[in-house]
């Protein structure tokens, strides 16, 4: 998606460790008139996949999740990373490793939002070592629900989390493809 790489060609930093900062437009302040393109897209990628939920995790997939869903006419659905006192319902809960942190963190969904059968896209603003994806999915199977597809704002390639997808069969469409940010720069897959 052009735009999108051109925005994050103006607006990013590339800070230590293969971290890309994008706080002006979806970490932070989120520009919504870039969001409802992101929207648009994967809704378009993924109008024929029958999806009926979109699951997200908070707080960065929501943005890019909830313009998603409201395209495509179905609910979003985003995982919690702590739970709340409000929630005493049974929960689905997966670990999600944080490579970037360090740790291991939980994340959860009410099991009353996610039911047998159901065909869910899978959204989320990066896609790094693929450990918060993986963490949806295996709350997507404990549910028994189909994970049609996996759509990412900013995949980066070089991390293992893309490999991974496709290697188990996920179809994934990703808006951005960096596949270095070696020397601070930004490089976008297929790029010279
Ligand atoms: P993964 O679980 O795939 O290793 O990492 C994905 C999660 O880590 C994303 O949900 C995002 O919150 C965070 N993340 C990973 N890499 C980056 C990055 O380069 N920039 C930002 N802003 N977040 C990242």
């Amino acid at each position: 998606m052009k735009l999108l790489e051109d925005r994050i060609r103006s607006d990013g930093d590339v800070l230590p460790g293969n971290v890309l900062k994008i706080n002006s437009f979806l970490n932070h302040q989120v520009d919504p008139e870039l969001m409802k393109k992101v929207g648009e897209e994967f809704s378009h990628l993924f109008k024929d996949s029958g999806i009926t939920k979109v699951l997200t995790c908070e707080a960065s997939g929501i943005a890019p999740g909830v313009m998603t869903a409201y395209e495509l006419h179905v609910p979003l659905v985003f995982a919690r990373k702590k739970k709340p006192a409000t929630l005493n319902d049974a929960v689905y809960w997966a670990d999600v490793y944080s490579y970037t942190k360090k740790v291991t963190n939980q994340i959860c969904v009410e099991q009353k939002f996610l039911h047998k059968g159901e065909r869910l896209l899978i959204i989320d603003d990066f896609l790094a070592n693929g450990e918060a994806v993986k963490g949806m999915i295996n709350i997507a199977n404990q549910a028994e629900t189909e994970v049609a597809g996996v759509g990412i704002v900013v995949a980066k390639t070089f991390q293992g989390g893309s490999e991974w997808l496709k290697n188990h069969g996920y179809r994934l469409e990703a808006l951005a493809e960096i596949d270095s940010l070696a020397n601070n720069q930004v490089h976008f897959v297929g790029e010279k």
